[in-house]
């Protein structure tokens, strides 16, 4: 196991953009839009409107041509495209399971690569997100945990696997026709490899661009965050991005939550939990979502089930709890609870009030469950060296 590694880092920072070359357009806020093109000969007068113009176009309707752009001037187009670049993670492979979910492999610069998985559902469609490429973190339970990091993404990485999905699923709507009231991509959650509040400010400013009633308009009701608790991190979540939050809790005694969750020796239950009481409140939401991944025999007993309602009740917390059978990996410290415990252990929590739902694995078939998206990578870049060296030997 893992769990007595120290944790090595805080907030770190990385140049939000390339030292030189044309400026990437996509993950800037408005206002850094609005200078970037005020630095390359824009009329300050007419920025702001520029800016309004390229951002419906870039997120409303999903160009990425500035030549598709038709209400700008020819001229104008043209000195664009030899400023700047309108860039998203590219696209590597697409695998698709047997339940409909796809799980997507998309290089970004330096040719890292990382895993975004789309899950339809009756109704709706929710895209797992990555914020970092690896994680510093070292979840005993989670194989992105045995991957060191390697670097946190950026806003237009973030933002650019939510295009990209819309370019996969052909969801980016015409000018002109009516909005399809039923979204395929619905619902972003910011689940996949990475702790999301050690890339605060990236994430934030991706989501923000995700949820701007101008371009991809979701609701920030129908976007989650989930963090292993970064405590300092919360109250700004709610201040500053206000979606849902969903809380990595899986224990319910800080020795237990000290092996699963290590970050716990820095920000131990009674620090998250007086976090989080004040989080429904600032961020105006409704819920948080306490995620409990069950472990046969560590964390999954009738006195568990107790000790966390107790928890949730002393700090009067909204709450919904989300129980994931735990998905194995090759050489994972832990086995899934059985079926018959896990019920049992939902519906004591359910009997105390609180909405218990077990969360169905999905894309298990492609290594696309949570949890799992380490091995796909290496397995996917295993294949590809096989295929270089392939081609290397008929060259
Ligand atoms: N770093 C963030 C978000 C990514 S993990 C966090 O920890 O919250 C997304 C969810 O998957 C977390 O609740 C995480 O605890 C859970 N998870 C990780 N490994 C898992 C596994 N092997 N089986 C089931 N869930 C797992
Ligand atoms: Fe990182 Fe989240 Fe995995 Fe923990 S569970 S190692 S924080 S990705």
């Amino acid at each position: 196991m893992t769990a007595t590694a120290p944790i090595t880092q805080d907030v770190m920072t990385f140049p939000r953009k390339l030292p030189e070359g044309p400026v990437n357009l996509i993950g800037l806020t408005r206002d850094q839009m609005r200078d970037a093109l005020i630095a390359h000969g824009t009329p300050e007068k007419q920025a702001r409107m520029r800016v309004n113009q390229i951002w419906q176009w870039i997120y409303q309707w999903g160009k990425r041509d500035f030549a598709d752009m038709t209400n700008l001037a020819k001229a104008y187009r043209a000195d664009l495209a030899e400023n700047f670049v309108l860039e998203i993670p590219e696209l590597v492979t697409r695998q698709v399971s047997e339940d409909g979910t796809r799980k997507y492999l998309v290089r970004i610069a330096g040719g890292h690569e990382v895993e975004v998985v789309y899950i339809p559902e009756d109704g709706r469609g929710t895209l797992c997100v990555s914020s970092q490429v690896g994680c510093t973190l070292t979840c005993s339970f989670c194989h992105t945990g045995t991957q060191k990091l390697v670097r946190n993404l950026t806003a237009a990485e973030i933002i650019g696997q939510v295009m990209m999905a819309r370019d996969d699923l052909g969801e980016w709507p015409v000018p002109g026709e009516k909005n399809v009231e039923t979204r395929l991509l619905s619902n972003i959650v910011l689940m996949g490899m990475g702790e999301p509040l050690y890339n605060f400010d990236n994430v934030r400013d991706a989501m923000k661009i995700a949820m701007d009633p101008e371009g991809i308009q979701l609701s920030r009701r129908r976007i989650t965050l989930s963090t292993s608790g970064v405590v300092p991190e919360i109250a700004r979540t709610a201040d500053e991005i206000g979606c849902q939050l969903a809380i990595s809790f899986h224990a319910t005694t800080d020795d237990i939550r000290d092996k699963l969750v290590p970050i716990n020796k820095k920000w131990n239950i009674e620090a998250l939990l007086n976090a989080l009481a004040n989080y429904p409140k600032v961020s105006n939401s409704e819920r948080i979502t306490f995620e409990y991944v069950m472990l046969a025999g560590v964390n999954d007993s009738d006195a568990d089930a107790h000790r966390l309602i107790k928890l949730i009740r002393d700090y009067n917390i909204p709450a919904k709890i989300n129980l994931i059978p735990f998905n194995e990996w090759p050489g994972a410290p832990y086995k899934r609870s059985s079926n018959n415990r896990i019920r049992a252990f939902a519906d004591i929590v359910y009997e105390a009030g609180y909405a218990s739902p077990v969360r169905k694995p999905r894309g298990e078939d492609i290594m696309a469950a949570c949890g799992q998206l380490k091995s796909a990578t290496e397995r996917a870049r295993k294949s590809r060296r096989q295929i270089e060296a392939e081609a290397g030997v008929r060259n």
